[in-house]
């Protein structure tokens, strides 16, 4: 018998799970090669070549006992070194040692995180739309998850709804930059309007309220723009990243938190994080991967891929026809459902052999969610199921967007 709350979880889960297993339902009946999967955030791109040279010279030259022995819960002092100088010399910031923990890709840096802050009842603020698994993973310590909604013209964080969404149980706001599932990357001034909402109301609560900031797409960024780093612009920023997307390693969990001494509380909070590494059973993050990713901070996958699949993918939607958001980072397209019901949308693509997901997964019915990180190919394949997808609704053709 499993617990009441799994089953919840569960009954939650099945609608994720029931695309997954259409794809390779009609993948069986119709061949793989004509059916277009958007679904899911899986990168298509193989790791760098430099991830494989990087795995043999640590197998080769390090001494066995260390590379796959236990470890401080925090990592190897080495590979936290070289991880904060790589973001000093990148941001400007000042981290040594001990404001790096490496952790179990992203997703075991939140949790963490929440396990270090949060009692039961505490709340914790998200902006919608947002990553469906956060509810999962604020809910695992007790948490209740709060959810403000972005500007829905521009997808910008709204300082004056995040203020006003603010309670005495409000422990954390988690921002993810550049955005899943919209692409939006959340410019320097949205970002100083969050500072701002988040210093008085913190005040007048009379304790901190951390922003924890998911950072697994900071180098899928376009066009040149830059994502703000946030430590700079609020000071209890705690920055939770990961190198699945970035070196297409999400099968390998490894990522780091960075928690700046100048937070409030620093030597509770980043005491609390190890323990919380340990006590959850992470113990530390993947040996071999921490040695790997040591050699490989000046790597990342090929953005330029992302980019022309982004432009591809956006180009022919738009010209169909279909409302886009232009995305600026991430590989995900935002798109407005051409019917209110975004998940009769989402059928109406299945009969066409299209798969994307609901905007209702991310708190945000009436769009769908595009994932792009697929092979060019199969975006090029896509389009004329795409364009009977757009006829069925009698949308207006574009010559130019
Ligand atoms: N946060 C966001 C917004 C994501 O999209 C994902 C994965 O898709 C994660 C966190 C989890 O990343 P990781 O593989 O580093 O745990």
């Amino acid at each position: 018998m499993v617990s009441a709350e799994l089953k919840r979880l569960a009954a939650d889960n099945s609608a994720i799970r029931a695309m997954f297993e259409e794809g390779n339902n009609l993948a069986l009946k119709y061949g793989r090669e004509n059916v277009y999967d958007f679904s899911l955030g899986n990168p298509n791109f193989a790791p760098p070549e430099a991830v494989k040279k990087a795995i043999i010279d640590v197998l080769d030259t390090e001494d066995s006992m260390f590379v796959h022995g236990y470890m401080s819960n925090t990592g190897y002092a080495d590979v936290r070194k070289a991880v904060a100088d790589d973001l000093n010399s990148r941001f400007g910031t000042s981290f040594g040692t001990d404001n790096i923990i490496m952790t179990v890709g992203a997703a075991g840096g939140l949790n963490v995180m929440f396990k270090t802050l949060l009692d039961p009842g505490d709340e914790v603020i998200a902006f919608s739309p947002f990553f469906v698994e956060y509810g999962n993973y604020v809910r695992n310590f007790c948490g209740v998850l709060k959810i403000v909604p972005t500007d829905p013209e521009t997808f910008q964080i709204d300082p004056e709804a995040l203020a006003a969404a603010v309670t005495e149980r409000t422990r954390a706001v988690i921002i993810n930059n550049p955005n899943n599932p919209t692409g939006v990357i959340y410019t320097e001034q949205a970002l100083a309007g969050l500072a701002a909402a988040l210093e008085r109301r913190s005040a007048e609560i009379g304790h901190p309220i951390y922003v924890l900031s998911d950072e697994p797409y900071r180098e899928l960024a376009y066009d040149g723009k830059k994502v703000p780093w946030l430590t700079k612009i609020y000071r209890n920023t705690i920055v939770a990243y990961s190198w699945s997307k970035s070196l297409s390693l999400p099968g390998e969990r490894i990522g780091y938190l960075a928690i700046p001494s100048e937070i409030d509380d620093f030597e509770e909070v980043s005491t609390g994080a190890s323990i919380s590494n340990r006590v959850l059973g992470f113990v530390n993050a993947p040996s071999l991967m921490q040695r790997v990713v040591m050699r490989c901070l000046k790597e990342s996958t090929d953005i330029g891929a992302y980019a022309r699949n982004r432009t591809l993918l956006y180009t022919e939607l738009s010209k169909l026809g279909f409302e886009c958001v232009r995305p600026d980072g991430a590989f995900y397209m935002w798109v407005k459902s051409p019917e209110p019901d975004e998940k009769s949308f989402v059928a109406k693509a299945k009969e066409e052999l299209i798969l994307f997901v609901p905007g209702s997964s991310f708190a945000w019915p009436g769009y769908v969610r595009i994932a792009y990180c697929v092979s060019p190919d199969m975006i090029k394949r896509s389009l004329p199921a795409f364009e009977r997808l757009a006829a069925r609704y009698g949308l207006q053709k574009k010559e130019t967007v």
